[in-house]
């Protein structure tokens, strides 16, 4: 922050109308000790404006930090997906933002949760999104629970303070949740910083060739950095000494030229396998093995470009994972098709109904659509103004761009059902797996570690008596470890 200025070259401060102010010092009062008088406007919009410098905190991933890149498709990839940005050589401007998802705005980087990996790739057909994270799954695969797991991860009604006892309370009564938590217990769910984790998109997604053809794909980003992570004193340490830490990595290494990389491989499962693949590929709990559905290379994300405004260009950011451009579409995981909706709606809540007007989330190609108006939009679309009209106004071109996405449903009444079950569909198997093939001895004794010092502060019964028989689900060795350790106190 420095400016090189004599005091004749100063620019002179202003309301926020560029009307001259007479004191940065002192306000306009009848004698030197006398009241304020309101036509001292300068100061009395000086207190206006900070009253509402906040918008509403993002109810989960408040607190993060991202920097602006690029994407280049290095492979050709053409026969799963037309999109433009994925066809070999092109090359996309982009933002990454990366987040924790509990704690509030100014939380510690260094607490233990999984991270944010949102994207916003802005092609040359629209923006496109992916609102990832740092896990391959998620804690439920139902959209009606999710409220009340993040109240759960959040803080009481009467203390306001986060309660492990809550945490343990809805995991261990949602067994579709042990996946995920094994790992968030294990090395993963605490990064050593944002450039050291991978990406996933977790949910399945839906590619269409040129010709129409689909695939069921999903997508993973791979730290060119390596994997690393924080032990659990590591992490309290930190939190203690720098709570920005993970933002302040990323700033300083983009800062020092120092590009943090991370190549983009794809598993892609041709549409017809999803009726009877082993597991329900829709559901967000799941992982498709490698052994399965290998990784397929496409290209490589760098950023390498700081943001100079951090509220205009990552608080304001807004990611959207509707926000999908031709050639990719999206699958019936439930969890997925609720994000379509939700989170353009809370954008209108946090930010505004002209949220996709604000620099940060404007596309870079042209936006055509009907819709105007509303609070502080100042950029609106000329007559016509209704649609179909006479006068050359913008009209839909499906044999351009190809038409919705779609899939086979079966008719049939209206249920709240469960997914209908694969042959390998339970809660515990894949988590079992990430114990004992991905995870070596000392990760495990870290697992178990990580679970009796999370359960020892403050679960009790039944929850605690529940977390045993959770754990003992996943893997009996650990499960009779955890309790064996919980109760000889740690
Ligand atoms: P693989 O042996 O092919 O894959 C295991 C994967 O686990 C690795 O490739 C790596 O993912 C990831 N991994 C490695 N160490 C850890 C760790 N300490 N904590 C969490 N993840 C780790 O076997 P499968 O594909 O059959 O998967 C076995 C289990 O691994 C799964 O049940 C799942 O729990 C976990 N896993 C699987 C992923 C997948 O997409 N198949 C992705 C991540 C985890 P990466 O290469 O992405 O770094």
């Amino acid at each position: 922050m420095e400016r090189k200025v004599t005091d004749a070259q100063r620019p002179y401060t202003t309301t926020d109308a560029g009307i001259p102010s007479a004191s940065d010092e002192y306000s306009l009062t009848v004698g030197a000790g006398g009241p304020m008088v309101l036509q001292d406007h300068y100061v009395i919009q000086k207190m206006q404006q900070f009253n509402r410098e906040r918008v509403p905190e993002r109810v989960v991933h408040a607190k993060g930090g991202g920097a602006f890149g690029y994407f280049e498709t290095t492979e050709d990839v053409s026969q799963f997906t037309k999109a433009k940005l994925f066809q070999k050589g092109a090359r996309t401007e982009m933002l990454a933002r990366f987040s924790t998802v509990a704690g509030e705005r100014g939380y510690a980087d260094t607490a233990r949760d999984p991270r944010g990996f949102a994207l916003k790739f802005y092609t040359e057909e629209g923006n496109y999104d992916m609102v990832g994270n740092n896990t391959p799954v998620f804690f439920m695969r139902d959209p009606s629970k999710f409220q009340d797991f993040i109240h759960s991860q959040k803080r009481r009604a009467d203390n306001h303070l986060r309660d492990n006892n809550m945490q343990w309370d809805f995991w261990t009564l949602s067994p579709e949740s042990a996946h995920q938590v094994t790992f968030l217990m294990g090395d993963r769910g605490l990064p050593k910083t944002w450039r050291h984790m991978n990406g996933y998109s977790s949910h399945t997604y839906m590619w269409l060739n040129a010709g129409g053809e689909r695939y069921w794909v999903k997508y993973h980003f791979k730290s060119d950095q390596g994997v690393e992570n924080l032990t659990e004193e590591e992490g309290h340490q930190i939190a203690g000494q720098n709570p920005d830490h993970h933002l302040q990595d990323l700033s300083a290494a983009i800062k020092s030229g120092d590009h943090p990389t991370w190549t983009l491989h794809m598993q892609v499962m041709p549409f017809e396998d999803a009726a009877s693949y082993r597991f329900n590929p829709f559901d967000l709990t799941k992982v498709w093995p490698h052994g399965d559905y290998p990784l397929i290379k496409v290209g490589r994300m760098v950023l390498d470009r700081n943001p100079d405004n951090y509220f205009a260009q990552i608080e304001q950011a807004a990611f959207e994972p509707n926000n999908m451009v031709p050639g990719i579409g999206p699958s019936p995981d439930k969890m997925l098709i609720a994000r379509l909706f939700s989170y353009h709606d809370t954008h209108l809540h946090r930010i505004g109904g002209n949220a996709m007007q604000l620099p940060v989330n404007r596309p870079r190609s042209p936006v055509n659509s009907y819709n105007r108006d509303g609070a502080m939009r100042y950029d609106n679309p000329g007559d016509p103004v209704y649609a179909p009209n006479s006068y050359g106004g913008p009209a839909a071109a499906p044999g351009r761009f190809g038409t919705d996405p779609s899939w086979f449903v079966e008719g049939g009444e209206l249920v709240r059902a469960a997914y209908e079950a694969h042959a390998e569909d339970d809660d515990f198997g894949q988590a079992n797996a990430m114990v004992n093939r991905a995870m070596d001895d000392a990760g495990r004794q870290r697992l178990v570690s990580n679970v009796v010092g999370h359960v020892l502060q403050g679960v009790e019964e039944p929850v605690l008596s529940r977390v045993f028989e959770y754990w003992r689900s996943i893997d009996k060795t650990v499960g009779d470890q955890v309790e064996q350790k919980v109760k000889a106190g740690g």
